[in-house]
């Protein structure tokens, strides 16, 4: 199996590229973000918990998530492999991936980091409210929160990674072609 991290700060653009890799390497997306949004839409309890750490920035629990990708790795059985996005976004998380992995012969692939510096993505994230509507997208007040929880949990995960010999770093600045093509190449090496 194919099972790459997709990593990076938030608005690194990691579902534009999650979305070129699925079409070229037939593996299954599986983002964090859009299941909680899942959640959030039809109502459900968990739904409800999490919009409301959502909407301020700050992470759900790590159960919470891990149930959640344990549950779709267990409905996609037969799958050629796994885009991970958004997921794991701790160390905790991190290190439960690789049990259930684990548990089933699999392990990472890679894990792709896509950098891009602070100012670009609050530009990019303010720009993506605009046009999406998403709570979250909207107040710089909470995208700074986003970006700090993110060097504080989430940047030690690259180091979880780099420890294995499986961490790639990939200049995200430029065009999305031209990103994509420098992931393709770290992927084809795998
Ligand atoms: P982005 O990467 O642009 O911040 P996501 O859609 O991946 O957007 O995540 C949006 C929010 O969902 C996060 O700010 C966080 O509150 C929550 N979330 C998503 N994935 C995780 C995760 N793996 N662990 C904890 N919280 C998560």
């Amino acid at each position: 199996m194919l099972n790459i991290v997709l990593f990076g700060p938030p608005g690194a653009g990691k579902g534009t590229q999650s979305q070129k890799l699925i079409d070229q390497y037939q593996l299954i997306h599986l983002s964090t973000g859009d299941l909680l949004r899942g959640e959030i839409a039809q109502g459900t309890a968990l739904g409800l918990e999490a919009k409301k750490l959502m909407d301020h920035g700050i992470l759900v629990p790590d159960e919470v998530v891990i149930g959640m990708i344990s549950n779709k790795l267990d409905a996609n059985k037969g799958a050629k492999g796994f885009i991970f996005d958004g997921f794991p976004r701790t160390v905790a998380q991190a290190e439960a991936l690789d049990q259930l992995l684990n548990s089933k012969n699999e392990a990472i692939s890679s894990m792709v980091a896509l950098e891009v510096n602070d100012d670009e993505l609050e530009h990019r994230l303010l720009l993506r409210g605009k046009e999406s509507g998403r709570p979250d997208d909207a107040n710089p007040e909470v995208i700074r929160k986003r970006i700090h929880e993110y060097n504080n949990k989430t940047a030690p995960v690259a180091h979880f990674y780099q420890n294995q010999n499986k961490f790639k770093s990939i200049n995200g600045i430029g065009s999305v072609d031209d990103i994509f093509q420098a992931i393709c190449k770290v992927i084809d090496l795998c």
